[in-house]
């Protein structure tokens, strides 16, 4: 596959190249191969991309919102009609083995494009009686949005925010994390194949500076980011100098409880999927497995003969379970954690080391006797390492478990109902899975609380982030002034 593209950046429904930005690779993680060469956006090239999005943006708006639906639409087929190239190329950016990106990535795109295109057309405002006059209200777009996306899902963070942006009349420049920058690339060629009018939807590449640029340019009406919680404060902090609207999509420390009623080999495979699928590197992952003492002994057996079966190796290799990680500084960064939860006296229950010596692969890891004071049980890893932790009592536990800066996720196992849902209430997190892990269609609201962000994306809750609402207030007789 031919992974260099056409240029760098894509802006007004062209390809742009500006050599004078600062050149940087793109590696694929598994080899070290360099697969693309691009250019970071000069300001020149960032100016350019805002210009196209401000032209372009008020006729898009005006289109009927079922024309802008079918646009959005079409472009889902063709995601999907070239899923497996997609994925392939994801697969070469990001490392994340080909079983992964072929169900998760692009196709997690194109539901969203779906969905969002079948939701445009049913917007609408509301009439407000007041007596003699009434008042009505209008949806409006915002504007210009700029989308910042994080390395682990490249072309999915594109589409969960291009679909809605664009589905209510926005336009949209993208800047797509400095490490995987090739995806959005292509999203942005099959969405101009879809016949998406030039200018609308816009990427631009670079490291955190063009982020930077994005979000404190008085042309950029919102700020979508998905990153971590330092990159997250200060995006909000440049964001709010122009009172630009904001959603962080940002880290987490989640928790997933496991009751001594639980169906454990289910629980063992959620733990399994909420920490080692694309080898860990899942913002909403529950890193913090707590388990019931009494089946603590027979968890950890399950866990262990499962996690040492799992298939590390060449991602493109259909039976590869899990690839290496996006980058060797990322990799060192996850030994580092492993090194200092040896350290600190948790029990390594299997993995703990580098996988061979060439590639950022590292073994999935399992920590138990962890403790709540320790720094595998505080600090996002963002790698294949699980933290097995201990406990007794519910209310103990939920104390626990909401007892971190993050607020992105959480999941119980259990089969007693009301447990259930009187656990889901008390966890401080976005989303909290019953029976279940990780799973994000797009019809469900996701996001943080707490240090993990602000707004929702997907579900109905996406209206409320890409759409402001105009009052208009009719008069209906005469007016009544006292002088
Ligand atoms: P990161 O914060 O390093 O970078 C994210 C993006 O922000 C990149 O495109 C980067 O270039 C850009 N950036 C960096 N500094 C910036 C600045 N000052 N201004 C504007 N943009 C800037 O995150 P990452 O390492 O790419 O991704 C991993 C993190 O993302 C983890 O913390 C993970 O939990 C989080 N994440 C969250 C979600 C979610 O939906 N909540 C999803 C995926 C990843």
């Amino acid at each position: 596959m031919n992974t260099q593209p056409k240029a760098s950046h894509f802006i007004g429904g062209a390809f742009v190249e500006d050599t004078r930005g600062a050149a940087f690779d793109s590696i694929h993680p598994a080899t070290g191969a360099v697969i693309a060469r691009l250019h970071e956006a000069t300001p020149d090239i960032l100016s350019r991309s805002l210009e196209a999005a401000c032209d372009a943006q008020a006729a898009w708006a005006a289109l009927a919102p079922v024309e802008r639906g079918r646009i959005l639409h079409r472009a889902a087929m063709i995601l999907r009609a070239r899923n497996h190239d997609l994925s392939v190329l994801e697969t070469l950016d990001t490392g994340k083995p080909l079983q992964e990106t072929l169900v998760a990535d692009a196709a997690s795109g194109a539901d969203a494009f779906e969905y969002f295109a079948g939701f445009a057309p049913t917007v609408t405002g509301q009439t407000i009686p007041l007596g003699r006059d009434m008042a009505y209200t209008l949806r409006e777009p915002l504007g210009v949005c700029a989308g910042i996306g994080a390395w682990n899902y490249p072309i999915q963070i594109a589409c969960w925010k291009a679909a809605p942006a664009l589905a209510f009349g926005n336009a949209m420049v993208f800047k797509p994390s400095e490490l995987t920058p090739l995806s959005a690339l292509a999203l942005a060629e099959i969405l101009h194949e879809a016949g998406l009018p030039a200018g609308v939807f816009n990427v631009v590449q670079g490291r955190g500076a063009v982020g930077a640029g994005l979000a404190s340019d008085a042309r950029v009406a919102k700020v979508s980011l998905t990153g971590s919680v330092p990159t997250g404060r200060k995006v909000y902090t440049a964001a709010a100098q122009g009172m630009r609207a904001v959603t962080m999509e940002l880290g987490g420390k989640s928790p997933l409880i496991i009751f001594d009623d639980a169906d454990v080999e289910n629980a063992v495979s959620a733990a399994i999927l909420g920490n080692f699928y694309s080898a860990g590197q899942i913002c909403s992952n529950g890193t913090r497995v707590f388990v019931h003492q009494r089946i603590k002994a027979e968890f950890l057996d399950r866990l262990a003969a499962r996690t040492r079966q799992i298939r590390l190796g060449d991602p493109l290799d259909p039976q590869t379970q899990m690839g290496p990680l996006v980058s060797e500084e990322q990799m060192n960064k996850v030994l580092r954690h492993i090194a200092r939860g040896l350290d600190a006296g948790a029990r390594l229950v299997c993995g703990g080391a580098r996988h061979g010596t060439s590639g950022c692969f590292v073994q999935p890891t399992v920590f138990a006797d962890v403790r709540d004071d320790m720094a595998l049980a505080q600090q996002e890893i963002f790698g294949p390492v699980m933290s097995v932790l201990d406990f007794t009592d519910e209310t103990e536990v939920i104390a626990r478990a909401n007892a971190t800066e993050y607020g992105l996720a959480a999941g119980v196992f259990t089969r007693d109902l009301a447990r259930a849902h009187r656990v889901a209430g008390a966890m401080q997190a976005g989303t909290v899975w019953v029976n279940a892990y990780n799973l994000t269609p797009v019809e469900m609201p996701f996001g943080g609380v707490k240090a993990s962000g602000i707004g929702r994306e997907n579900g109905h809750a996406a209206l409320e982030h890409y759409t402001r609402i105009k009052s208009v207030y009719l008069g209906l007789g005469d007016v009544d002034a006292p002088y």
